[in-house]
């Protein structure tokens, strides 16, 4: 196997851009950008550096969109630095506070040692868990199913995941930064999935019945919950 690498490609406009490269065992060249705005490529490892090299050129003008893209979504988040999504809408440091105040019955004395985004992943908890109750309740009523055991957990690359053999269903705590609609379509899909364990057709005609909105929010899911937040803020003024 061998070892990652640093590789300058120059864009269009004459700025140099680095893509880390992976050398693994993997059958394509595969170019992504990453959450925090790197771009990494993943290369089989039987490739020559020529190889590599001539793939990542090819790719110059997708990697100088996204670059741009990124920097534009960069600029926009940091006007909304100290702002924290909630249910889709946005909650300023001060009213994080007191809203952690409220639904954990504790004083944050000293809360400015507090970290708060550390507070901030609190709230998503305290408040899924909430508002996880009701929406089970009405839900395993209309489909006619029951989970075993609900968790809400802060889990990094899925929204919910469900053990059909022990009827055992997980939340991610993260979609309290969503709309509200968010919660409830992952809750169904888990809830399906008591029905029929694959994502098979039947599968999605069943989603489509008991959450009709699934796949727009599964787009919204897809996007940053800031600056969703943030046009719902522009959108109602
Ligand atoms: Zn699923």
């Amino acid at each position: 196997m061998k070892t990652p690498y640093d590789y300058k490609l120059v864009l269009p406009d004459g700025q140099s851009c680095t893509i880390e490269v992976h050398p693994k065992h993997v059958k394509n060249c595969t170019l992504r950008l990453t959450r925090d705005g790197r771009f990494t490529a993943s290369v089989p490892s039987r490739l020559s550096s020529a190889q590599i090299a001539e793939f990542l050129e090819r790719h110059r003008m997708w990697v100088a969109t996204k670059a741009v893209l990124f920097a534009e979504q960069h600029n926009k988040r940091l006007a909304y630095a100290n702002m924290f999504p909630l249910w889709g809408r946005l909650l300023s440091a001060a009213e994080l506070l007191k809203h952690y105040e409220q639904l954990s019955s504790m004083r944050c004395n000293g809360h400015e040692h507090l970290k708060l985004e550390k507070l901030c992943i609190d709230v998503y908890h305290l408040e899924t868990e909430r508002a996880l109750l009701p929406l089970v309740e009405e839900l395993e009523a209309t489909m006619h199913v029951h989970a075993a055991h609900w968790s809400v957990r802060s889990m990094k690359s899925r929204w919910g995941s469900c053990t059909p053999a022990s009827a055992r269903i997980r939340i991610n705590a993260r979609l309290a930064a969503y709309p509200p609609e968010c919660l409830r379509v992952v809750v169904a899909h888990e809830l399906v999935h008591l029905i029929e364990r694959g994502h098979t057709k039947r599968f999605h005609m069943l989603l489509d019945c008991y959450a009709p909105n699934n796949r727009e929010v599964m787009a919204i899911l897809k996007r940053d919950p800031i600056l969703l937040a943030a046009e719902n803020v522009s959108s109602e003024v």
